[in-house]
């Protein structure tokens, strides 16, 4: 099996050559003395951990998986170890606030890093993400003191974080939690309820674990009105910092998985735990928002990590591989057959790999880096035009990429013939860790109405207007190069198509309740096919401006070709199902299924 490689390269072209990080970083505060030199440096050495460390780890836990004995977790082999190297590495602390000891990196730099964690070992990969994101919400929402008591052990590593959303009568609809806060005299809170498939719950891997946690307060609005925040450590925190009495959280057993074996996925029960709040009360559900929003963005890296892995493992193969003959005659002569390369059905396959994960990639470094427009710019109207763009395209991120990088490893289990089926060969691994990242964080469904329902129709296509202008501006920037006449017609019809299809879809809705559910999928892959060309058009004009022509460049060239002739096609479809409306959904009566 093909081990994990992490994609240097690709990664140093787009930050480089295609989004010109050095002259991003230069504008914004707190990032101007980072260079790409130094960014170089850092990449290399997460490559380094990742291959070395984290990678060799991935099938072994696959097989050994997590084990629950009296509310213990017992990791897999080799876990601590690498849990500990990577935290000593600070790998834990790259993007937190520096006030509380994190390294403050920009988003630009630090999600190939994640990509490459959780491409190397999704179920590793997931305690980290998991831990970044908590810190991220407790940042933003905590009050001075539990910053400075939680944050500088989740960056060391040393605590951990958790998210505790989902209870069994609920998942999506999370105004129906039951988990129940009760305030104490002296500020905190005694919360009680039961929580399940809560990532990382419990383990013993880190000294503490710090749950953020949905509860509702007596007397509570109903609904998602009336859901508050609250921190919950596994171990209670003394005033010198130093860990104190077990809290009244304990693990009541794991989930068994179709994939992320080795990741726990606990049954968490809550009985009368001390808990403090984070952010106001009934507000909650807001602050969680903001470590929902950090790992939908974390959950499409995720994927496409795991599906570049799946792409270098499918590649290997083909090569290798000797079945038939080349259509146009024998190319291996010496062989007794020519090598599965030479087929065009595999050279499809492959293709559509290639051009999704490197399209894929391209689009979370474009997302990251409004993230950080949007975190350290120093230009009001600039933070607040990313700001909106990233609420836009985040639900596109974590649906489309996610749905990109499932059909990429069954694709790649396809290369492999009957091998993609069998354990050994680690593509049926790949499809089954993967699936996972089109349910959890919110399902793809549910992005895909956070998209119509939220960002698109209430603001009457107002941000998506700005987007859509955004790739027209840089059509007529470079439409002049004449080697960019394969993609920039084509970019631009779709830009009127979206254009089109939005408005319709406005109008239907205001007619028709369910009509933005009847198109909803179909409308966020509509937006991730527009998002995938307008990146491999940047991709390739900005081969057309520097010239570039070696190996990297001239693949660039023919896999965003391939894209346009053969992938962009499928809008046309989207948009005929879009336009069809909800009448062939909606006219079958419950007594007809
Ligand atoms: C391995 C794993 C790890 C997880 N980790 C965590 C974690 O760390 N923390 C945590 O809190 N949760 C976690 N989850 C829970 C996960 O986020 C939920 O399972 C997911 O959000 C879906 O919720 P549900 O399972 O209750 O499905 P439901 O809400 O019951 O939905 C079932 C189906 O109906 C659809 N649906 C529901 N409501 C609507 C609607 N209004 N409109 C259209 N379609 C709808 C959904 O899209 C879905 O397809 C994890 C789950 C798994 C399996």
């Amino acid at each position: 099996m093909t081990a994990y490689q992490a994609p240097l390269e690709d990664v140093h072209f787009l930050m480089k050559d295609v989004f010109k990080v050095d002259q991003l970083w230069a504008e914004l505060s707190g990032h101007d003395e980072l260079d790409v030199d130094t960014a170089d440096a850092i990449l290399e050495g997460a490559a380094k951990i990742c291959e070395q460390v984290i990678a060799p780890l991935n099938r072994p836990s696959d097989e050994q998986g997590v084990v629950w004995v009296d509310g213990k977790i017992v990791a897999a082999d080799g876990y601590k170890e690498a849990y500990q190297t990577f935290c000593e590495g600070g790998w834990n602390a790259l993007e937190g606030n520096s006030e509380y000891g994190a390294m403050g990196m920009p988003k630009t730099l630090v999600a190939p890093i994640d990509e490459f964690v959780r491409g190397s070992c999704m179920s590793f990969g997931l305690l980290p993400m998991l831990t970044i994101g908590a810190s991220v919400a407790i940042d933003k929402h905590g009050s001075e003191p539990i910053k400075e008591r939680y944050l500088p052990k989740m960056y060391s590593g040393e605590w951990t974080g958790a998210m505790d959303l989902t209870e069994p009568h609920c998942g999506t609809d999370l105004g129906l939690i039951r988990t129940k806060a009760v305030p104490e005299a002296d500020g905190s809170y005694r919360l009680s309820g039961t929580k399940i498939f809560i990532t990382w719950g419990e383990h013993e891997l880190s000294d503490n674990i710090i749950h953020l946690v949905l509860a509702k307060l007596p007397g509570a609005p109903a609904g998602t009105r009336g859901i508050s925040l609250f921190l919950v450590p596994k171990y209670i925190v003394n005033d010198d910092g130093a860990l104190g009495d077990r809290n009244s959280v304990s693990c009541g057993s794991i989930e068994h998985k179709m994939g992320i074996k080795a990741s726990a996925t606990c049954v968490m029960n809550f009985d009368a735990a001390s808990a403090w709040l984070i952010g106001e009360e009934n507000k909650g559900l807001a602050c969680m928002f903001t470590m929902m929003n950090n790992e939908r963005l974390a959950v499409g890296v995720q994927g496409l990590g795991v599906a570049e892995l799946a792409y270098q493992q499918a590649l290997a193969y083909a090569k290798d591989r000797l079945q038939g003959r080349s259509p146009t005659g024998a190319k291996n002569k010496d062989q007794e057959a020519d090598s599965l390369l030479v087929h065009p059905d595999i050279r499809r396959i492959l293709l559509k790999m290639k051009a999704l994960n490197e399209g894929g990639r391209a689009f979370y470094l474009y997302v990251a880096r409004l993230l950080d427009i949007e975190g350290f710019s120093s230009d009001p109207a600039k933070q607040r035009e990313a700001s909106s763009l990233v609420a836009l395209l985040t639900p596109v991120v974590k649906a489309f990429v996610t749905d990109m990088a499932f059909d990429t490893a069954v694709d790649g289990q396809q290369v492999l013939g009957g091998h993609g089926f069998i354990r050994e060969w680690g593509l049926e691994q790949h499809v089954r860790d993967i699936r996972i990242t089109q349910i959890y964080e919110g399902t793809n469904g549910i992005q895909a109405m956070d998209l119509i329902a939220r960002k698109v129709i209430p603001d009457k296509g107002a941000v998506l207007s700005v987007y859509l202008a955004e790739i027209s501006a840089f059509i007529d920037e470079v439409e002049g190069h004449a080697r960019l006449s394969f993609c920039l017609p084509a970019l631009r019809q779709l830009v009127v198509m979206v254009k089109e299809v939005t408005d319709a879809l406005i109008s239907a809705s205001a007619g028709d309740a369910n009509a933005p559910g009847a198109a909803a999928v179909d409308y966020l892959h509509l937006l991730g096919y527009l998002s995938y060309a307008y990146m491999w058009a940047i991709i390739t004009a900005s081969l057309a401006v520097s010239g570039r022509d070696d190996v990297l460049a001239q693949a660039k060239w023919h896999t965003a070709k391939f894209f346009f002739s053969k992938l962009l096609p499928k809008t046309h479809a989207l948009k005929e199902s879009i336009l069809a409306g909800s009448d062939s959904l909606m006219a079958l009566g419950d007594e007809h299924f």
